[in-house]
This record gives structure tokens, C-alpha cells and sequence, in this order.
């Protein structure tokens, strides 16, 4: 039966439907925050959601609960698609006029980072929600579990065919929900992700679920149409709007806190390019300064790193070693601690040619942390990195790149020995799903910035061949004499910088 459940949400995320409604004032900035970012996040949040699941005075009523859930979780994916198309569009019109392009002056590029964050602490609540429902079902109600998927599937059905594929990485999260369930889990390791611990289960269980998922894709065609939803049941109902102003409050009040920070970065790029000459450079090496900050402008002319986030992955991973040894490049891996302890192996191999670096235990806005929690962030990731490579990382990045201009942030990656590392090429590769699009958006900031960082992610199956696509291109391009681009890693471009 779970199987039939999931074969409908896969076959319906590959349906094409017309495109929903979108409220357009979602990003309105005279909206009055009432609730900030920093709020959403918190374990007595995710206790609300379920206990309004668990303890609802009726099943329906607990359904609505997880579908607001869900529907949130698709409006902010909806709002980044809106912005990523405008940050394209901004970067057309400065290559087509020779203008610079800063990202971290870029207004809708600001958006999509908040979005981000939104995005993950949603998809956060739904897979918690999820799991309650199916602890519901295991105790009282049987069919409970399989009731929320199936009212999902009709959210997934109202998408676009883009926007399915992003939906699509959340069926696969709540897969891997039902397989940690299907382990029989032990009441430790229940209580465990109770407490918060969401990331947990997907180390539980990673692996299994593309091929589980691939399974039911060809096993179950027809029935998956039969179970579409109709026209009538596609109607949106009060409760969506409500969800989705509650989204508008959060995002006026993130943006602002956001833009802030990236601010303080673009101002500090200004000092960079304006003040200093070459013969001025001082030594990089981790302090709360500027010189304890790459962003790659400070990189010699035609030099570039190039720099993967959130990973290690199963499978995936493996193929980006691959690209980078084919065109003989080292590149550096920002990982998770929770990634890394689950594939400890996995890691030690990426260390052979390339740099291990760290990007938090799991992945939170650093700022919205308290001293203590940042500093366990921070020094957890170095044990793990540290345990499965033989050193301890001399690189750090934080999560959506917020933190930079924090001084509790910056102590704390200082402390631990090491400098951070922002970006000024991002391929925004997590929602382009079209690989050339990610190359073209890759290779325009380049052109406008000359030498620096790029920023991909090896989690996601478009960044691979895009990843392949774009050495693929520099090198072209570099033969013809047409241009040049010397990859180089991180380490060496530090030890290069400092000695000169
Ligand atoms: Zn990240």
C-alpha cells in the first residue's frame, strides 16, 4: 500500500497542469513583520504543528494542518522561481552593457537567499509533520500516514512542471520519512528525531531511496493518472492565503536582516577594490578581519576556485570527483557535519585531491544562534572532519552565506582556526534544474568578475553535468586564446596571495 501511495506522488510531480496562482504581493515591503525568521525554526514550533496533528479535535482538522504545511513550503519555492528569473535578467543586462555584477548588491539575489532559508526551514516542518502523522498511524489510526500524502498529491498537482521537479525533492524526503519507520526504529531513535534532529533520518536511510523511488515510477504508470485530483478540488481556499501572508511577514522581516549583512560584505568589496593596490595585499589567515574573509575579488587576474556546498552525497559526490580529475582540477568541499559523520569514507576520498572545508553540523542561519550553539556548530564539523580525514579544516563557510558581519560568527570560525569563504559567482544550481542554464549563469559572472569563487553544490543531479559543462567551457575557451581561466585550489591560491 505505501507503495501505491508514493508511485501516485512521483507520477504526479511528472504530470504537467497549468500554472497556479501566485499572489503577487508576497514580497510587498510595507507589509508589518509580526513574527521574525528566527521563530519558525524552534522545536516548540514543530511540537505545535503536531500537536495540533495529534491532538486535533478531529482528523480533518489535523489534515488541514499538515497541508498548510506543505502549502507554505511550495509558496517559497514559487517565490524563488519568481526571483531567480529577475536575478537572470538583472545579470543579462549587465553583461549586455559591460557592468560589473555584484552579487551582494543584487536585490533579488538577496531574495532568493532568504527564500532559501525559508524554504529549508519549511521543508523542515513538513518531513517533522510527516513523521508525526506516521507515528499517529502506527499507534492509533492505520491509514493516517496515508491520508496526508494523499491530500499532498493534490498540492503537487496545481504546479508547474519546474516547479513539481522541486516538490519532487520533498516526496523523496517524506520517502525516506517511511523507510525509517520501515527500519522499525528503536523508541531512542524516535525520541531522537522528536527532539528536533530531522537531518538524522536521512542519514538513517540514504541510498535506498532513488532506487525505491525508480521502482514504483515503473511499476505503477496508470494508476497515478486515474488519482489525479480534479479541476474543482484545485480550488484554493481561504486558509492558503493566510499561509501565504504569513510567508510575506517572514520574508519582509528576513530580507531586511539579510540585506543587511550582505551590505555590510558589498561595503567592505568597495574598500577592497577602491583602497588597495597589489603591493598592499596583507596576509590571509583566519582572524574576524577582512583578511580572514575570501570572496575572490582579492584573487590574482583569471584565477578561480571552485567551491561545493551541503554535500558529501551518496552518489553524487562521487561524480563531481570525477569531472574535477578528468580536467585535472581540485576543488573544495564546504561539508555538513551530519553528512560527514554518516559517510566518514566518503569524505577521506574527497580529501585525496581536494579540500575538505566546513559548513556546520546542519546547516543553520549561524546568526539566529546563540554563542554556545554556534561554537558547537563550528567545532562538532571540525572533530568530524577531522576524525575522517587526519585534519582539522582550514576553511569555513557559513550557511547562506549570513554571518560574515556578525562578530559572534566570525570569533567562532576565527577561533577554530580558520578563514571564511564567501563567493561572487553563484550558479544557484539547488532550483536551476536545466544544467546549461546553471553554466550560462556561471560563465556571465565570470565574464563581469574576472577571478573569484563559484559557488556549486554537489547534491543535486543538474549540478553535476553543469559542473562537467563548465570546466568543459573554460578550458574551450582557454585553448582558443579567447580568454583565460586558471582553476586553481583554494590552499594554493592563499599561499599565492601571501606571498607575494
Ligand atoms: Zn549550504
Amino acid at each position: 500500500m505505501k507503495l501505491l501511495i508514493f508511485s501516485t506522488l512521483v507520477l504526479l510531480v511528472s504530470c504537467s497542469t497549468p500554472a497556479p496562482k501566485v499572489s503577487s504581493e508576497l514580497a510587498s515591503s510595507d507589509m508589518t513583520p509580526q513574527r521574525s525568521l528566527a521563530s519558525v525554526n524552534k522545536v516548540e514550533d514543530l511540537e505545535q504543528v503536531a500537536s495540533e496533528m495529534v491532538f486535533a479535535p478531529s482528523e480533518e482538522k489535523a489534515m488541514e494542518a499538515v497541508s498548510e504545511q506543505i502549502n507554505g513550503y511550495q509558496e517559497a519555492y514559487l517565490r524563488t522561481h519568481d526571483y531567480l528569473k529577475k536575478f537572470d535578467a538583472d545579470l543579462d543586462h549587465a553583461v549586455e552593457n559591460g557592468e560589473t555584477f555584484e552579487l551582494a548588491k543584487n536585490n533579488n539575489y538577496q531574495r532568493i537567499l532568504v527564500l532559501w532559508d525559508i524554504r529549508t526551514r519549511m521543508r523542515d516542518k513538513v518531513i517533522y509533520a510527516y513523521f508525526k502523522a506516521m507515528k499517529y498511524s502506527q499507534s492509533r489510526d492505520q491509514g493516517f500516514a496515508s491520508k496526508v500524502l494523499s491530500r499532498f498529491s493534490k498540492h503537487i498537482s496545481a504546479l508547474t512542471s519546474a516547479e513539481k521537479r522541486t516538490v519532487g525533492d520533498l516526496t523523496s524526503d517524506l520517502k525516506k520519512v517511511q523507510d525509517f519507520f520501515d527500519s522499525k526504529p528503536s523508541a531512542q531513535d524516535i525520541a531522537r528525531v522528536e527532539n528536533g534532529d530531522v537531518s538524522w533520518i536521512f542519514e538513517k536511510v540514504e541510498g535506498r531511496t532513488a532506487e525505491v523511488v525508480n521502482k514504483i515510477q515503473k511499476a505503477f504508470p496508470s494508476q497515478g493518472q486515474e488519482l489525479l485530483p480534479s479541476k474543482k478540488e484545485l480550488i484554493q481556499e481561504e486558509k492558503d492565503q493566510q499561509e501565504i501572508d504569513q510567508m510575506a511577514k517572514q520574508l519582509s522581516t528576513a530580507t531586511t536582516e539579510l540585506s543587511q549583512e550582505i551590505e555590510a560584505e558589498a561595503a567592505a568589496l568597495e574598500i577592497e577594490s577602491t583602497d588597495r593596490t597589489p603591493q598592499a595585499v596583507a596576509k590571509y589567515a583566519p582572524s574576524v578581519g577582512r583578511t580572514g574573509n575570501l570572496t575572490g575579488s582579492e584573487f590574482p587576474a583569471n584565477t578561480w576556485a571552485i567551491t561545493f556546498d551541503d554535500g558529501p552525497h551518496a552518489s553524487r559526490t562521487a561524480l563531481v570527483l570525477e569531472a574535477l580529475k578528468d580536467y585535472g582540477v581540485s576543488g573544495t568541499f564546504f561539508q555538513l557535519g551530519s553528512a560527514v559523520k554518516a559517510k566518514p569514507t566518503l569524505v577521506a576520498t574527497v580529501a585525496k585531491n581536494n579540500t575538505v572545508a566546513n559548513h556546520t553540523f546542519s546547516h543553520p542561519q549561524l546568526t539566529k544562534l546563540g554563542a554556545a550553539e554556534v561554537k558547537s556548530q563550528i567545532k562538532r564539523t571540525g572533530d568530524l572532519i577531522e576524525k575522517a580525514t587526519g585534519s582539522r579544516p582550514k576553511f569555513m563557510r557559513c550557511p547562506y552565506g549570513s554571518g560574515i558581519s556578525n562578530s559572534k560568527v566570525r570569533q567562532a570560525i576565527a577561533d577554530e582556526g580558520m578563514i571564511h569563504v564567501f563567493w561572487n559567482v553563484d550558479t544557484l544550481d539547488w532550483q536551476d534544474k536545466n544544467p546549461s542554464s546553471i553554466v550560462q549563469r556561471a560563465m556571465k559572472q565570470m565574464i563581469a568578475n574576472r577571478k573569484g569563487i563559484v559557488l556549486f553544490h554537489d547534491i543535486h543531479p543538474q549540478s553535476v553535468k553543469a559542473i562537467r559543462l563548465l570546466l568543459q567551457k573554460t578550458n574551450d575557451i582557454t585553448q582558443s586564446g579567447k580568454g583565460t581561466y586558471k582553476w586553481k585550489s583554494l590552499p594554493s591560491i592563499v599561499q599565492e596571495m601571501n606571498a607575494r
